[in-house]
C-alpha cells in the first residue's frame, strides 16, 4: 500500500513490534563500509518481508484495524470496512471517529484515547457500541496503540465484534434469572427462597434478632380463578405480589412457590410482637380490594408463621411447619395468621397420615354410605333420610366423618369423596324408587362441602351421577336433595348462589344445614333457592329445657314458614323434644330418638317392611345400629 510519505497501516503494525528496529535502520549521512552496507540491505529486505507479512495479515485477519489521525480515519483493513458496514477500506478514509462511535459511548471513548500517552498501549479493552454505514449499531470491544510519527499523534484501532457473546451472556444471564424467579410475578422462586433464608439465618445470628417465615394463602383465590378465568387469577396473583413487596421491609424476602401460595422471610426483633405487626400488615395489604376490569375483587388471605430456633434450621422444614399454620389459620376461619407451634406439628403429622389413610381407602372400598332417617312430626311417617358417609377401616374400625372429612377438604380429597357419595347415594336412591310402597315419597338428601361447591365441574358430575331412574319427574317417589351448611353460604356468598340454583334447575331440593351457626339471618338465605332448613342440633338440645333454645327454634320455625321453607330439626334425641317440636309446628325430625344412620339394606328393610306409610317408633338413644 502507498501512503504518499505518510506511514500506513501496514507500516504502523510492522512497526508496532519492530519500532527500536526502524530507528537503528534509518539511513546515515556518513560514507559507510560495504560490509554496513550489506547489513543494511539485509535488514531492510527483512523488513520488507515483515512488512508485506503484516499487509497479509492486515487484509486476512478478521479484526478490524483503523488507523486515526486527528481523529480522522487514514487507513483500515477489510474486517473493518466490514464491521462498519462499508464498502471497503478507501471508502471508510476520511470517516471520522465521533461518526463511527454511537453518540452515547462518544464521551467515553474520547476520554479513554485521551488517557493514552505517545506510544502507550491501553492494558484493557473498551466496550463501546459503533455504528455501521446503515446507523445499524454494533457491539464491540476496542483495544488502543498510540503511535508517534511525525510529532503527530497516531492511534491504532483493533475493533472485535463481540454481538454473538454479549448475545450469548444475556441468555445465559436470563436463564440464570428464569430459573431462579417466578415467571409471572417476578418474585424469587423456591430455590432463590432457600438461598435467602439461609442468609438470614446467618445474618440473624449475628445480630442475635430472629427469621420468621410467612407462609401467605389467598384465601379466596380459587374462586376467583374459577368464576373469571385464570387470566384474571393471574392479575389478581400479579397484584398481590405487588403489595406483599411493598410491604416488605428492604431486606426481607418474598417468594411465590406457585398457585396462590406467597412465602416471606424476614427477620424479626426478639420482641414477639414484632412478628403480629408484620403479619397483620400483610393481612391489611392483602384484604385490600383489587380493581380489575370494573370489578372489586378482595381475596383476603390465611397467614402462617414459623420462626426460626436457630441458625441451623433447615428452610424446608420452616416452610412445612408455616404451611401446617396457614392451614390451621384457614381452618380457624381465614383472613387470620397463626403461629406454628408443637400442637401444629402433631396435628399436621396426624392429617398427613390421615390423608394417606384415606387416599387409600378411597382406592379400596374401605367407604360406605348410612343412611339416617327422617321422620314427619305429623303421624311420624318415614318422609327421607340423610346419606352419611362412614369409613371403615380394616385395623381402626369405624371412623366418623368429622375427623377425616376436614382432612379429606384441606387435601382435596373431598371432590372424589364427595362424588363416590352421591353416585352410591343416587343409585341407592334408585333402587329405592322401585321398591317403595305405593304412595309413599321419601328425599334422600347428600351433604356437599365448600370446597365441591367451589369446583367448576360440579354441577356437571351431579347431573352424571343421578341415575335416569331418579331423574326428577312427575310421579317421582324418591326425590333428590343436596344439603349445603349455612356456614358455607355465608363464606361463598354470592357465588354459590348460581352453583344453587343450578342443581336446583337439575331437579334438587336444596337444604340449608346446621342453621343456626353461620350468624346470617333466614332474609339473607332467602335469595338461595332453599327448598327447608335443617335447625343445628346445637339448639335442638336444649329446646325442651332452656327458655332460649325454645326461643330462638320457635322463632326459626315460624320465620321459614312465612318465607315457604320446610323445616328440619336435627340430634332429637328425648321424646321430651319431640313434643316441644311438634307443638311449635316443626316439620321434620331427624334424631336417634328414631334412629341411628344404618347401613343401606336396613334402611331398605325399613323402607319396605312397613304397611304404606311407614311410620316409626321412637326407639331411644340405644338403638342397636353403628354409627
Ligand atoms: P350433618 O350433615 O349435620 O349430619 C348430621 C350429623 O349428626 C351426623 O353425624 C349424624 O349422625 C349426627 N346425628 C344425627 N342425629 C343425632 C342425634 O340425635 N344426636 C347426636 N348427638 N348426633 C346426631 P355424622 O354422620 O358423624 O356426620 C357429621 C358431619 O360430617 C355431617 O354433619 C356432615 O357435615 C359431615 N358429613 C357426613 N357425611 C358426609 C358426606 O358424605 N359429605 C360431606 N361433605 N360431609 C359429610
Ligand atoms: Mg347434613
Ligand atoms: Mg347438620
Amino acid at each position: 500500500m502507498e501512503h504518499g510519505g505518510e506511514a500506513g497501516i501496514d507500516d504502523l503494525l510492522a512497526s508496532s513490534g519492530t519500532t527500536a528496529g526502524s530507528e537503528v535502520l534509518a539511513p546515515s549521512r556518513h560514507e559507510v563500509p560495504a560490509e554496513a552496507t550489506r547489513a543494511l540491505a539485509e535488514a531492510n529486505r527483512a523488513l520488507a518481508e515483515t512488512q508485506e507479512r503484516s499487509r497479509r495479515y492486515a487484509a486476512l485477519t478478521r479484526t478490524a484495524i483503523v488507523l486515526l489521525r486527528q481523529g480522522q480515519v487514514v487507513e483500515s483493513n477489510p474486517a473493518a470496512a466490514r464491521l462498519l458496514g462499508s464498502e471497503s477500506p478507501e471508502d471508510l478514509r476520511g470517516a471520522r471517529l465521533s461518526d463511527l462511535v454511537y453518540a452515547d459511548d462518544a464521551e467515553a471513548v474520547a476520554s479513554w484515547l485521551d488517557e493514552l500517552g505517545p506510544g502507550q498501549e491501553h492494558p484493557d479493552c473498551l466496550a463501546v457500541r459503533l455504528c455501521k454505514k446503515s446507523g445499524a449499531v454494533v457491539d464491540t470491544e476496542l483495544l488502543a496503540l498510540a503511535l508517534r510519527e511525525g510529532g503527530e499523534s497516531v492511534v491504532q484501532l483493533l475493533a472485535y465484534d463481540v454481538t454473538d457473546r454479549l448475545a450469548a451472556e444475556r441468555a445465559e444471564t436470563e436463564m440464570t434469572y428464569m430459573s431462579l424467579h417466578d415467571e409471572l410475578t417476578g418474585l424469587p422462586n423456591r430455590l432463590l427462597f432457600v438461598d435467602r433464608v439461609r442468609q438470614a439465618l446467618a445474618r440473624a445470628s449475628r445480630s442475635g434478632d430472629k427469621v420468621a417465615l410467612m407462609f401467605c394463602d389467598l384465601d379466596r383465590f380459587t374462586v376467583v380463578n374459577d368464576s373469571l378465568g385464570h387470566a384474571m387469577g393471574d392479575r389478581v396473583l400479579v397484584a398481590a405480589a405487588q403489595r406483599l413487596r411493598s410491604a416488605l421491609r428492604p431486606g426481607d424476602t418474598v417468594a411465590r412457590f406457585g398457585g396462590d401460595e406467597f412465602v416471606l422471610v424476614c427477620e424479626v426483633s426478639k420482641n414477639p410482637s414484632d412478628v403480629a405487626v408484620v403479619a397483620n400488615r400483610l393481612l391489611h395489604v392483602l384484604a385490600q380490594p383489587v380493581e380489575l376490569e370494573g370489578k372489586s375483587l378482595s381475596c383476603g388471605a390465611s397467614i402462617g408463621v414459623s420462626i426460626a430456633l436457630s441458625r441451623l434450621s433447615d428452610p424446608d422444614d420452616l416452610v412445612r411447619d408455616a404451611a401446617a399454620a396457614a392451614s390451621q389459620a384457614k381452618a380457624r376461619g381465614r383472613g387470620r395468621f397463626e403461629v406454628f407451634d408443637e400442637a401444629t406439628r402433631a396435628r399436621a403429622v396426624g392429617r398427613m397420615q390421615m390423608e394417606a389413610l384415606l387416599r387409600h381407602a378411597l382406592e379400596n372400598d374401605e367407604l360406605l354410605v348410612y343412611y339416617q332417617p327422617l321422620v314427619a312430626c305429623a303421624g311420624r311417617r318415614l318422609v327421607g333420610m340423610e346419606a352419611l358417609v362412614r369409613w371403615r377401616h380394616p385395623e381402626h374400625g369405624f371412623i366418623l366423618p368429622d375427623s377425616f372429612i376436614p382432612v379429606a377438604e384441606d387435601s382435596g380429597l373431598i371432590s372424589a369423596l364427595g362424588d363416590w357419595v352421591m353416585r352410591e347415594a343416587f343409585s341407592q336412591a334408585a333402587s329405592w324408587e322401585g321398591v317403595l310402597p305405593e304412595g309413599q315419597a321419601v328425599e334422600l338428601s347428600v351433604n356437599l362441602s365448600a370446597n365441591q361447591l367451589r369446583d367448576p365441574g360440579l354441577v356437571e358430575r351431579v347431573a352424571r351421577a343421578i341415575p335416569p331412574g331418579v331423574a326428577p319427574a312427575p310421579g317421582r317417589q324418591v326425590h333428590l336433595a343436596i344439603e349445603v351448611t349455612e356456614s358455607t353460604l355465608v363464606k361463598e356468598g354470592s357465588e354459590s348462589i348460581a352453583v344453587l340454583e343450578e342443581l336446583h334447575d337439575l331437579g334438587l331440593r336444596i337444604v340449608i344445614d346446621d342453621f343456626g351457626t353461620g350468624y346470617s339471618s333466614l332474609a339473607y338465605l332467602k335469595r338461595f333457592p332453599a327448598h327447608s332448613l335443617k335447625i343445628d342440633q346445637s339448639f335442638v338440645a336444649g329446646v325442651d329445657g332452656r327458655a332460649d333454645d325454645r326461643a330462638i327454634v320457635g322463632a326459626v320455625v315460624q320465620l321459614a314458614h312465612e318465607l315457604g321453607l320446610g323445616v328440619i330439626a336435627e340430634g332429637v334425641e328425648r321424646e321430651s323434644q319431640l313434643q316441644v317440636l311438634v307443638d311449635m309446628g316443626c316439620d321434620v325430625v331427624q334424631g336417634f330418638l328414631f334412629g341411628r344412620a344404618l347401613p343401606a339394606p336396613a334402611m331398605t328393610g325399613l323402607l319396605v317392611a312397613h304397611e304404606s306409610p311407614v311410620t316409626l317408633e321412637p326407639v331411644g338413644a340405644t338403638h342397636g345400629s353403628i354409627t
